[in-house]
């Protein structure tokens, strides 16, 4: 027969496992919930950084054909010089002008086409960006309402649990509790643990004979030489 002290901290234990099991969750849910924020946050940062480099593009391509306007305007000031003049040096000068600021004016005409290319590319890009956040954004939407739903859930089984817990505490002797909180709180795992082919369930290393048969017996409680943990008989 197992020692009725064993089986109401078996209870206790029981009960333990679950209160810390439900607090370690209850402190990483906000963990969580803000690891979804943040990565909500960090795509969205992306997705604004991706439409103003797009619209910088644009906005150089502007800027250029202010330039390709002011070269015109300038082209169409030599023309009018031209026509004034009466001597050949400053006519023939005034062509090369003309000639040069073509030049110009058709390079930065290339460079717009290239710009107008790159703009509907970066168009093409934001419309695909914009779809991929607003499904991301959805998903951590979900992602979040689930956490916190898990965290109303857990608090409430949590105040369950402890319940549960000082229902099985008021069971066991105080001086046996006091013992028992005691190897819990420096052991961290469990207080009490099964005898396993002689050896300790906790530490896994050979029980003495005697202590074997001492927990066997059943009428005092037993514990490991080595972890200190109290070992019971399991049949
Ligand atoms: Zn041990």
């Amino acid at each position: 027969m197992m020692n009725p002290t064993v089986e109401a901290l078996l209870i206790l234990q029981e009960r333990d496992v679950r209160v810390s099991a439900l607090t370690a969750e209850l402190e990483n849910l906000p963990i969580q919930i803000e690891a979804v924020e943040d990565d909500l946050a960090v795509r969205t940062a992306k997705f604004d950084e991706t439409k103003v480099k797009t619209r910088q593009i644009e906005a150089d391509r502007k800027k250029l054909d202010l330039d390709v306007q002011s070269k015109q305007a300038a082209i169409a000031r030599y023309r009018t010089q031209q026509q004034t003049t009466r001597k050949n040096e400053e006519f023939s000068a005034l062509n090369h002008e003309i000639e040069h600021a073509e030049k110009e004016i058709s390079a930065l005409e290339d460079q717009e086409l290239e710009l107008m290319e790159a703009y509907d590319k970066g168009l093409a890009v934001v419309a695909q960006a914009q779809k991929d956040l607003a499904v991301f954004q959805e998903k951590a939407k979900q992602k979040k309402t689930d956490l916190e739903k898990r965290t109303a859930a857990v608090t409430a089984e949590l105040t369950g649990a402890k319940e549960k817990q000082a229902a099985a505490e008021k069971t066991v002797d105080e001086e046996v509790l006091s013992r028992y909180r005691r190897i819990l709180k420096s052991k961290k795992d469990v207080a009490l643990v099964p005898i396993h082919g002689g050896s300790c369930g906790g530490c896994h290393m050979k029980l003495t004979s005697q202590t074997v048969l001492s927990a066997k017996g059943g009428e005092n409680l037993a514990s490991c030489e080595n972890c200190g943990r109290l070992v019971y008989w399991l049949e």
